[in-house]
């Protein structure tokens, strides 16, 4: 991709295409570089090491007036997690850097340490250190997590073949319309959103499924349904047929209500996993408590393709979250 010359960052995608293309691994010990949820690293013989590094800014992926700190740290360390999960690895430890403007209040730092610390201690995950610095602006958290997987056991997101299944765990687009009530003004709170403010890394579902080999690529849902699948398609050159009448709608309110099919198509930050199995494969319905729907099918075509009840198809654009989009 041609730098552009203007100020502006090219959209994300791009941007990394850009730097991937000025990055040879050859003669490393990286086995995975730039373009998975996770770097895959052999350090040693006998298993590889995950690493992945996520972003939390405040304005971008939280609001202090919508979002308690604890659900912010919580969050932070869930972003991490899910990329390990997204691997089918298990996580070790983590390293925070905060960058916090002068005037913040020093209970709001304690209460987020507490729900990412609280979160890393379910996990068995031990912080292992980090960063701290003055920001001129709000506050800005990066999260690296490392993990651990069996020696070439790493579920990538360019093992994908034509023919195989696509599936999706437990429901999507729930945390786009907490978003949106909050949006609105409605009162949101983390009982009738917890997906959106407490949400749950699918690591268990992700151990098993690289245990019993059941995943051939594999991806979590942080950006939305239609970016990540376009992801998992790019890194393994097929397409993708997608029903709409069977991807998993997530229930929320109060009343409680199926979301609506653009949040689940495109709806990010809901932490499930997206992944592939190959045809004779059989994938229980429910794997370690967690709802598992098949949604679509590999395609030999390019891109992604919608599928409704009468067989009628049409494209489906990638309209999940992407940064420095114009
Ligand atoms: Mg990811």
């Amino acid at each position: 991709v041609p730098y552009s010359g203007d100020a502006v960052p090219l959209p994300e995608k791009s941007l990394i295409a850009e730097v991937r293309c000025a990055v040879s691994t050859r003669g490393s010990s990286i086995i995975r570089g730039i373009g998975d949820d996770c770097a895959v690293l052999r350090l040693r013989p006998d298993q590889d090491t995950l690493v992945t590094t996520d972003f939390t800014l405040e304005g971008i992926h939280f609001r202090r007036d919508w979002h308690p700190p604890e659900s912010v740290g919580h969050r932070c360390l869930t972003r991490g997690l899910s990329d390990i999960a997204a691997m089918g690895g298990e996580p070790i430890t983590a390293f925070l850097s905060l960058a916090l403007p002068r005037d913040l209040p020093q209970t709001w730092v304690r209460r987020f340490t507490h729900g990412l610390l609280k979160l890393a201690h379910e996990h068995g995950v031990t912080l292992a250190g980090g960063d701290t610095a003055q920001s001129p602006g709000g506050i800005l958290a990066d999260i690296v997590v490392l993990g651990t997987v069996r020696r070439g056991k790493a579920i990538l997101r360019s093992g994908a073949r034509a023919g195989d299944r696509i599936f999706v765990s437990g429901e999507l687009g729930g945390s786009a319309a907490a978003l949106t009530a909050m949006r609105s003004g409605k009162k949101s709170n983390s009982l009738q959103y917890r997906r959106h403010f407490y949400p749950e890394a699918r690591l268990q579902l992700a151990c098993i499924l690289r245990e019993r080999n059941l995943a051939s690529a594999m991806i979590d849902t942080s950006d939305g349904l239609s970016t990540d699948l376009g992801h998992i398609c790019e890194e393994s050159n097929v397409g993708a047929e997608i029903e709409p009448a069977l991807i998993p709608h997530a229930r929320v309110g109060k009343p409680a209500e199926d979301v609506s099919l653009d949040f689940a198509l495109h709806g990010g930050e809901d932490y499930e996993l997206l992944f592939t199995a190959r045809p004779g494969k059989r994938i229980p319905p429910e794997i370690a408590g967690v709802r598992i729907t098949q949604i679509g099918r590999v395609t030999r075509g390019r891109g992604i393709v919608l599928v409704d009840a009468k067989g009628r198809k049409r494209q489906l654009r990638a309209r999940g979250w992407e940064h420095f989009r114009p």
